[in-house]
């Protein structure tokens, strides 16, 4: 697959980009910001009302989802739009390159009411979308999307921090959702970037659910479907990644943590796994015969990218491809150097996956492609995309085996430096 990826979201199969989009202006006075949902025809549509306080220099925007991730045109998943300032109702409703502008009164009560729903037919598949799964899906007996493809926002300032409630009801009673922010048929957040609300994952419905509570992390759950490993090896899998990887950088255990599986439809005589990480959360999509070790590997590396560089802090989305050698290819050495340290791989299974690694580089039709190149062309192929994972993790063991002999700084504690997020 070639992508070129723009939004909230670190998605990987070979094709991965880890970033942050954002919004601009100071804190007003009332910043709560509400979301609310009724369901209708199950999980097929969802009615949806958005609420908050309008700027305080009369004109407001609010920006609809446009691309995410591999997927475009998300702009078509919303209908009947209509907005009231203040109690009035206001109409027509502009809408130019995807944002809404309104003109109101200073600061006044503003509220977006619209439809929302999957914009094909069925289930997600091959060809109708790049990747199935990952563009909405809102279907008869459950509903999965991600924040920043499904949530109509107000256009504002990265250092602005508004809380958020989203809530969900069908015929008049509460639906309890499961996301990245937590589970309940109401969710509130405290005071968050947009970035952080809209870099989540949200399931409604059919999938079978779990939670425990491991090193005091809450790990949930949220499965459905033929998966090629156990549930709970799953789940068994993230929670050592997880404790393997705090310990590493020495960083103190979040409250909780989300994955996410589901199937990805059948491709003729071959297998596909993809894993996506969102803030304290992961969803992996894999056909029904990938091997176990592949799921093993995929769910170590997408935990590692909480850390890589989830807890480091935002980063810019526009200059990604640059910045692959670092977010994919040390998120890969440190993806087999904790699964070494919680003994999922023994030495010779690590020193085997970084002789692989280096020999499908040395076999790489691109490896001379220069770093330059590389930032224009990475989407092209799969042997451009696996190129910054090669040359990074390569690059990792290199300076982390020279640091060992030098007496110095391991490279864990050079990132966990860098690691600012308590
Ligand atoms: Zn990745």
């Amino acid at each position: 697959m070639a992508m070129m990826f723009k939004p909230v979201m670190t998605l990987c199969a070979g094709v991965c980009a880890a970033m942050v989009a954002g919004c601009a202006r100071s804190q007003g006075p009332d910043d709560g910001t509400r979301y609310s949902f009724a369901l209708q025809d199950g999980f097929q549509r969802l009615s949806g009302e958005l609420s908050f306080s309008g700027d305080a220099d009369g004109a407001s925007q609010i920006r609809l989802p446009g691309a995410w991730g591999p997927e475009a045109g998300l702009d078509g998943q919303f209908s009947d739009f209509r907005v009231s300032v203040a109690g009035g109702r206001f109409e027509p409703v502009l809408v130019i390159d995807g944002v809404i502008h309104l003109e109101h009164a200073a600061s006044a009560p503003l509220v977006l009411r619209y439809e929302f729903s999957q914009d094909y037919e069925g289930l997600p598949q091959w060809g109708v979308q790049r990747v199935p799964g990952l563009r909405p899906v809102t279907q008869p007996d459950f509903a999965v999307f991600v924040g920043a493809a499904a949530f109509p926002h107000p256009v504002w300032s990265d250092d602005r921090t508004p809380s958020y409630s989203v809530s969900f009801s069908q015929d008049g009673l509460p639906v309890s959702a499961r996301s990245s922010l937590g589970d309940g048929s109401r969710l509130d957040t405290g005071p968050i970037p947009a970035s952080r609300f809209l870099d989540t994952l949200w399931i409604l419905g059919g999938f079978d659910q779990a939670s425990r509570v491991v090193n005091a992390v809450n790990i949930r759950t949220a499965l459905r479907g033929d998966l090629p490993l156990a549930p709970d090896e799953i789940q068994t899998q993230s929670e050592h990644m997880i404790a393997g990887a705090a310990d590493l950088f020495r960083d103190t255990p979040f409250e909780t943590y989300l994955i996410v599986a589901m199937p990805l439809p059948p491709l003729p005589d071959q297998s596909a796994v993809i894993g996506t990480a969102f803030h304290q959360t992961f969803m992996l999509l894999t056909t029904a015969n990938a091997p176990a070790e592949e799921i093993r590997h995929t769910v170590s590396h997408e935990v590692l990218h909480e850390w890589i560089t989830g807890r480091m802090g935002p980063t810019d989305t526009d200059t990604d491809p640059s910045r692959m050698w670092f977010t994919e290819g040390f998120t890969e050495y440190f993806t087999l150097l904790v699964r070494l340290r919680v003994g999922d791989l023994d030495l010779d299974g690590f020193l085997a996956a970084i002789n692989a690694l280096e020999a499908h580089y040395q076999a790489s039709s691109v490896r001379t492609m220069t770093r330059m190149e590389l930032i224009d062309h990475v989407w092209d192929s799969r042997e451009t995309e696996r190129l910054p994972y090669q040359r990074g993790a390569l690059l990792a063991f290199l300076a982390d085996g020279r640091a060992a002999a030098g007496g110095s700084d391991r490279l864990a504690d050079v990132l966990a430096g860098l690691i600012d997020e308590a």
